[in-house]
């Protein structure tokens, strides 16, 4: 049997062609051994997890865009929106509309347009992915009381 571990990293990434890809799949159904190399490809793949994070972020960021153009007065509007919006469910509601989006594959739409703009160094990831999806969602409920 001819193994194909040479050939997975490109699999897993998607550079091969198709023909190659089925070939690969068959393999991969028949043999343990590449099978195995292949998920411990997979766990090395997403281990560091900078992609997930600059992409929801590049997502939040096209998301703010949209939603503070319409309105000039963006900033008076943040800052007068009570404190009472900013409780906890209003995370757990970011929490859920990220994951919504993320399924409704959005994520994939915006991607290219903004890719290019912030991937530099940022101090927080977790901080900064918060205020935006705060922000966001401040102009969104605003948005609706109105
Ligand atoms: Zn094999």
């Amino acid at each position: 049997m001819i193994h194909i571990e040479e050939e997975l990293w490109p699999y897993i990434e998607e550079t091969v062609d198709d023909q190659k890809q089925q070939q690969i799949e068959a393999h991969l159904e028949t043999c343990a051994q590449c099978f195995d190399r292949y998920l411990a490809l997979l766990d090395q793949w997403e281990a560091p997890g900078h992609l997930a994070d600059s992409f929801t972020e590049a997502t939040i960021d096209k998301l703010n865009v949209q939603q503070v153009l319409p309105q000039k007065d963006g900033q008076k509007t943040s800052s007068s929106i009570s404190r009472e919006v900013k409780t906890i469910s209003h995370y757990l509601l970011a929490a859920g509309l990220t994951i919504l989006l993320m399924a409704s594959g959005i994520f994939q739409g915006v991607l290219h347009v903004t890719d290019k703009t912030n991937i530099h160094s940022r101090p927080s990831m977790a901080d900064s992915l918060m205020q935006k999806t705060d922000s966001w969602l401040t102009q969104l409920i605003k948005g609706e009381d109105q």
